[in-house]
This record gives structure tokens, C-alpha cells and sequence, in this order.
């Protein structure tokens, strides 16, 4: 299917953030454009704001002069929504509210063809919902761009119960006309994005309420050793608590409050206490003039051990073996009656990766967790969990130990799963989940995590790196500790391990 034709006019109803950035990116790929929105004048100001910003890329070298004059000259107010008829693709960026978007939608079908394509930019709506009253519905998507649409490139399309397929290929090859890299979704709460990050704000939290790490510390181990470019506290401060909370609670209340969604009493409270982030200049950090951001906690120099010894395959960490002996220290061979796999340290405790259970009390030894790292050689920081029952000199050893590595070292409480691994593992878990239950392809899952939240790695490729077993196993370990259904992997994860296991037999 091809696109829109580029001679046919886009209107954009909605002219505030979202409307204006979409309708530079229609506008600049060669669409007559027009904009409309209720408050008069806004629209106008809209315009303007387009067309100073095109002076700035014009300015910058990034957009010829002749461009710009021929763009601006495409782009118009309409004081009427009347004047939106002949367009061949209305997209809607106002308020998020059903009602005032159906209704829209409703007097817009009086007025454009009945082969105008309708797109809505919702990002919590149900796409079928706002569709549902319309007289021509296959011909309505969901456009989901994100903010700002001119810069980033995910486009979320999303097919409604009644969308046809035809009109959803048509958006799709138009977002792809626009330089934009669109990936195709079913109209389910979060859509793509919305939907499987949402382990990624909920598990930092959780870890947060156990008191196990204080933010900086749980954001410096996420970027410093999950490789996230941003951890979920200075995140969420830069999105608004408020417009972070307010999507974690519409897709819980959208699943019928299925616990895997369950939003944050931590995050209420801040809310609550108008601690939004940066806009209102405090949230989990403070942004005041001279304010300091917090330091991660982050464990003084402590001397490695000479020798250890390594049980088994140390899966996922197995690179740590190779690592130790680059650094000096003597790895030799262990064997005992113990089942896990680990790095046996001088005075008895075992240094393992942590496999969803607590180090405390563990039956069979004394045990340090270690976290999951996106890539143990290049990571600078790591994050141990000491049992309460270990040896202090086995700690100092661990410490030293990753320290001699080169790594930062952050001792966070005993809870299971730590904080890279139960995030990754949960990531894996809803991306397997939405796969099956048909919400979008592998593919467009890691490229819409990739894109939409900068992702230094897709779920999906994740998943193929670490084994699905490895993610199961972790968070059936966890379900386990904490029962209620927020952990038990999903049907889908779990069929996926086991034919994993199944194949890795000899
Ligand atoms: P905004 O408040 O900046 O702008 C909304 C505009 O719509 C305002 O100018 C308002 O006057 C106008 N408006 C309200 N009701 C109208 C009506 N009935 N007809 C015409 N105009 C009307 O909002 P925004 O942040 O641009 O968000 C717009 C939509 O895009 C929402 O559905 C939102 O969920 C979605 N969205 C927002 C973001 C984001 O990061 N801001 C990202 C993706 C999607």
C-alpha cells in the first residue's frame, strides 16, 4: 500500500505540543498542511511557532532557504473545522479525553470524504473506543508519535477492532514517506512503548519501597551497569511524576488492575506532595539553582583477593572468568556439594549472579548476589547484596574483587532480583507476553524500545542473549518470594524456556 500522496492536504486538529510538532513533520516532507484548533488564534500561533522553528533549521544548515519558503507557503489556520474539508489525512492531537475526541471525530466525518484517512494521536486512549461512533470507522488509526515528533523517529500504528488493514499499511507507508520509522500495534493499554516500560519505572520503584537502594544509587546501577541511558528516577522527573504516574495507572486500570501493572504508592505520594520533577523543580532530585543531584552510594577501596575459585558456568557473568585472570587474580576450579554456580571467595561465602532469590539465610552457604550487567567488560559500575548471615571479609573480598575489575561497587539491600536482572527479566517477560497475544511483531517490539525509549538493547534480543529460561527462571524464583501474580511469568515465556531447555540438551 502506498502512501498519501504528497500534493494531498494534512490536517492537524489540536495545535499545541504534540499538534505542532506533527504538522512540521507533514510539512516539511512536502504536505499542504493546515491546523486547527478551538482556542482562537492558537492555531495561528501555531504557525508561527512552525515557521520560526524552520528558521532556525535554516539557520543551522539543516533546511534550505528555498525549502523553508515553499513550506511555509503550504502551511495555513483554518478558523473553521469546515475548512479541513478536501484533506486526505486528518491527524488529532487535542486534549486526552474520549468524549471530546469522539465527538471531533463525529463532525469531522461530515466534512472530509469518506476516503480521508482519521488518525488520532492518543497515547492512553482506546483507538476503538474513540473510533466506535464513526459512520466509515475502518478508515481510523492510531498515529502515536512522541514528543518532540519532529526529532524522535517511532511512529506506534494502531490498528482499532474496526480499523481495516488497508487504511493501517496506508499510515504506515505515510509515517515511512515522513522519515519516521513506524511500527505496527494492536490497540491494547500502552500500545508498544507505554505498555512494556512499564517494569522499568514499577521494579526501580519497588526496590526503592524495600529501601534496598536510594534513587541515585538504583539510577547510577540502571545506566552504569543496565546500560540504560537514563535511570527511571531522573527519567520520570524529566516526563513529570504526574504524566508518568497518570500512563502507569491508566494501563492498570485498562487491564483491570491486573498486578503486573500495579502503580507505585512511593509515586502517589510525590505526586501528591506536588513534587512533579524539573517543572516543578523537585521531584526525586531537586532542580532549585544550586542544587545538588545526590551521590549513588558507592563502597571505598577494599583489596581484592589473590585466589578464588569458580564452580560451574557462570552463565550470563560467565565472562567474569576470563576477566580475573586478565587482572591478576589466580581463578582455580571449585567443586563442593553446593547446586548453584558461583565464584567461591577466601573465607566460605559464594559470589553469585543473582538468580531471584534472597541471599539471606541461603540454606546451603553464605551468599553475595551480584547483578545482571548489559556487558560485564564494559560496565563501570555493579551491585552486590550481601546475605546478612555472610562474613565481612568475604564482602571486602567482593568488593575488591570488581573494584580490581574497574568497577564502581554499590552494596544494596538483600531483595530478590536486584535491580538490573528483575527489570530485564520482567522487559523479557512482557515482551514475550504481548508477542503471543498478538499486540506486534518481535521485530517492532525491540525497535520501538530501541527508539521510543532508548533501550541499549531490545527485549526480544535480550531474551535470545540471556536464554528465555534465564528470565523465567528468575522471576518464578520471585513469584515465589512475593506471591500474587506480579512475577509468574507468562505463559508464553514459559513455553519459550522450556522448548529452550529442551533444545540445549545434549
Ligand atoms: P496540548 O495540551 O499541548 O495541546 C492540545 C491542544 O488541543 C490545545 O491547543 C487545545 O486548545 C486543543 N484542543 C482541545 N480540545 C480541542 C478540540 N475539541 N478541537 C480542537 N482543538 C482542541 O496537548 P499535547 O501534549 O500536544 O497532547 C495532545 C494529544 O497527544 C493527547 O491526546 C496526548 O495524549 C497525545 N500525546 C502527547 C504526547 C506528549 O508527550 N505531550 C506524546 C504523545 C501523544
Amino acid at each position: 500500500m502506498t502512501a498519501i500522496d504528497r500534493s494531498s492536504p494534512v490536517s492537524v486538529v489540536g495545535t499545541g505540543t504534540m499538534g505542532q510538532g506533527i504538522a512540521q513533520v507533514a510539512l516539511v516532507a512536502g504536505h499542504p498542511v493546515r491546523l486547527y484548533d478551538t482556542v482562537p488564534g492558537r492555531a495561528k500561533t501555531a504557525a508561527d511557532a512552525i515557521t520560526a522553528r524552520l528558521d532556525r533549521l535554516v539557520e543551522k544548515g539543516r533546511l534550505s532557504a528555498t525549502d523553508r519558503d515553499a513550506a511555509t507557503a503550504r502551511l495555513g489556520a483554518a478558523e473553521s473545522l469546515a475548512e479541513l474539508a478536501g484533506s486526505g489525512l486528518v491527524i488529532e492531537a487535542i486534549l486526552e479525553q474520549l468524549d471530546v475526541k469522539q465527538r471531533l471525530f463525529s463532525e469531522l466525518e461530515g466534512i472530509v470524504s469518506d476516503d480521508c484517512l482519521l488518525a488520532t494521536n492518543t497515547s492512553s486512549l482506546s483507538v476503538t473506543a474513540i473510533g466506535g461512533a464513526l459512520r466509515v470507522p475502518g478508515r481510523f488509526v492510531g498515529l502515536h508519535f512522541f514528543n518532540p515528533a519532529p526529532l524522535l523517529p517511532l511512529v506506534e500504528v494502531i490498528s482499532g477492532f474496526a480499523t481495516d488493514e488497508s487504511a493501517a499499511t496506508r499510515a504506515q507507508a505515510t509515517a515511512k514517506a515522513w522519515g519516521k520509522t513506524p511500527v505496527r500495534c494492536a490497540d491494547t493499554p500502552g500500545f508498544i512503548v507505554n505498555r512494556i516500560a512499564r517494569p522499568f519505572y514499577a521494579e526501580a520503584l519497588r526496590v526503592y519501597e524495600e529501601r534496598a537502594a536510594d534513587p541515585a544509587t538504583i539510577d547510577a546501577v540502571l545506566r552504569e551497569c543496565g546500560g540504560f541511558r537514563m535511570g527511571p528516577f531522573e527519567l520520570t522527573d524529566l516526563i513529570g511524576q504526574d504524566v508518568n504516574e497518570a500512563v502507569t495507572r491508566s494501563v492498570w486500570e485498562s487491564f483491570f488492575q491486573d498486578p503486573k501493572f500495579t502503580p507505585s504508592l512511593a509515586q502517589r505520594r510525590l505526586v501528591e506532595s506536588g513534587r512533579l520533577g524539573r517543572k516543578s523543580g523537585r521531584g526525586w532530585y531537586a532542580y532549585a539553582d544550586g542544587a545538588e543531584r545526590p551521590e549513588p552510594s558507592t563502597e571505598p577501596a577494599c583489596d581484592a583477593p589473590d585466589t578464588v575459585a569458580i564452580q560451574g558456568d557462570l552463565g550470563p557473568a560467565e565472562p567474569l572468568r576470563a576477566m580475573l585472570t586478565e587482572a591478576g587474580i589466580t581463578v582455580l576450579d571449585h567443586e563442593s556439594d553446593q547446586p548453584d554456580d558461583f565464584i567461591a571467595l577466601p573465607h566460605g561465602a559464594a559470589l553469585i549472579l543473582t538468580d531471584g532469590t534472597v541471599a539471606t539465610g541461603h540454606p546451603v552457604g553464605q551468599y553475595i548476589h551480584f547483578d545482571l550487567a548489559l556487558d560485564y567488560r564494559t560496565c563501570t559500575r555493579i551491585a552486590l547484596a550481601p546475605g546478612a548471615d555472610v562474613d565481612p571479609r568475604d564482602l571486602r573480598a567482593a568488593i575488591g574483587l570488581f573494584q580490581r575489575l574497574g568497577k564502581r561497587v554499590s552494596v544494596i539491600g538483600d531483595v530478590p532480583g536486584m535491580i538490573v536482572a528483575r527489570t530485564v527479566a520482567m522487559l523479557v517477560d512482557f515482551a514475550a507476553d504481548a508477542v503471543s497475544r498478538g499486540v506486534a511483531s518481535a521485530e517492532d517490539i525491540d525497535t520501538a524500545m530501541r527508539l521510543g525509549v532508548n533501550y541499549p538493547r531490545g527485549p526480544w534480543e535480550w531474551s535470545e542473549e540471556l536464554g528465555p529460561d534465564w528470565a523465567r527462571n528468575l522471576l518464578l524464583a520471585m513469584e515465589f518470594i512475593h506471591p500474587g501474580g506480579r512475577y509468574g511469568a507468562s505463559l508464553a515465556l514459559q513455553r519459550q524456556a522450556n522448548l529452550h531447555e529442551k533444545r540445549s540438551r545434549p
